[in-house]
């Protein structure tokens, strides 16, 4: 798989297979406004066809690999401590 800059992880629109399936992508200026573009050299997990010519559904959500684990931790972390407290 292609490791490019700036990619992001993605829904792409496979039209071989027609499934929404996980690719890269990256932004590309054209026409004066930002595109995103599936960066070529992939593979559909479905059909294995050539994810050049599939388009863009919607981008996944960022997942920072530590905050999101941290965040439900240290939500859980203050009932706990409220419960310690009143107990
Ligand atoms: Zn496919």
């Amino acid at each position: 798989m292609p490791v490019v800059n700036n990619s992001r992880k993605a829904k792409v629109y496979c039209s071989m297979c027609t499934r929404a399936v996980d690719g890269l992508v990256m932004p590309e200026m054209r026409g004066g406004h930002c595109q995103l573009r599936v960066i070529p050299g992939q593979k559909c997990g479905h059909c294995r066809a050539s994810m050049d010519v599939c388009f863009v559904l919607a981008l996944l959500p960022q997942a920072p690999p530590l905050a999101s684990h941290e965040r439900p931790a240290a939500l859980r972390a203050l009932p706990a401590g409220r419960a310690i407290a009143a107990a």
